[in-house]
């Protein structure tokens, strides 16, 4: 399939899901996650007007991140706005500077090493990161991210991080060969939000839901979703 036939399939499942669940497509974000593909298919992708652009390795992004940014600015007919990038990896505290002032949110904030490191740099950088809460939903052990039970006492504590924004919560599902499997982890995400609002946490309520990956973003959808995190259905995966 070409990157334009991907685009509208994956178009397509999401409006019947809206559907199915009342919801406004205006209302969902798609990234695409362009972690497993080369510099060139991220280009295509960004000027095919994917504005919101994912990764999980500063190392592995970089080259796409320069790449972007000489489109955006030079003046060639296929040119493409700027596109906005999210970290969506797990962040190491050391490797926060790098990541702050480059990508415009933050998928994965699970500890208060980390808000210090992105704290630290936003400040500096005189910037606010809008930034996503991870939980580990499922409990699984190999999943980052804060137990349910810790969410509540972080997002107060994080109160006094005034360089970070709590933009929503995220979470990764397990791989299920049967998506509908997932439903509970993604409405317990959405529970969790809800109950944040409901303490009023937060100055402001939080509304965003990371969740929702090639495997079960139709699930995620129906769940409340608001951003997508779309690999390989979207811009594909190329073998190494
Ligand atoms: C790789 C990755 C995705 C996208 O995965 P696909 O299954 O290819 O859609 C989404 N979220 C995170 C955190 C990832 O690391």
């Amino acid at each position: 399939m070409t990157l334009e036939q991907r685009i509208a399939h994956v178009e397509q499942r999401l409006q019947q899901a809206c559907a199915r669940s009342g919801r406004s497509r205006e209302d969902i974000n798609i990234i695409a996650v362009t972690k497993y593909v080369s510099v060139s298919a991220t280009l295509e992708a960004i000027r095919s007007g994917l504005v919101h652009v994912g990764e999980n390795r500063w190392q592995n992004a970089q080259e796409k991140w320069y790449a972007a940014r000489q489109l955006a600015a030079s003046d060639a007919p296929d040119a493409a706005g700027q596109a906005v990038w999210h970290f969506i990896g797990s962040l190491q505290t050391n490797k926060a500077k790098e990541i702050v002032g480059r990508f415009a949110y933050i998928h994965s904030l699970d500890r208060l090493s980390l808000a210090q490191a992105i704290e630290k740099k936003a400040a500096e950088l005189e910037i606010v990161v809008p930034c996503f809460l991870q939980v580990n939903v499922s409990g699984e052990d190999s999943k980052h991210g804060l137990a349910p039970e810790e969410l509540l006492p972080f997002v107060k504590e994080l109160s006094r991080f005034t360089h970070i924004k709590i933009e929503g919560l995220m979470t990764m599902a397990p791989f299920e060969a049967e998506p509908e499997q997932t439903r509970p982890v993604f409405r317990g995400l959405r529970q969790l939000r809800d109950e944040l609002n409901r303490e009023a946490a937060t100055d402001t309520p939080v509304n965003g839901l990371s969740m929702g990956m090639s495997n079960d973003f139709e699930v995620a959808v129906e769940e409340g979703a608001n951003w997508l995190r779309l690999g390989t259905i979207l811009v594909g995966k190329e073998e190494e």
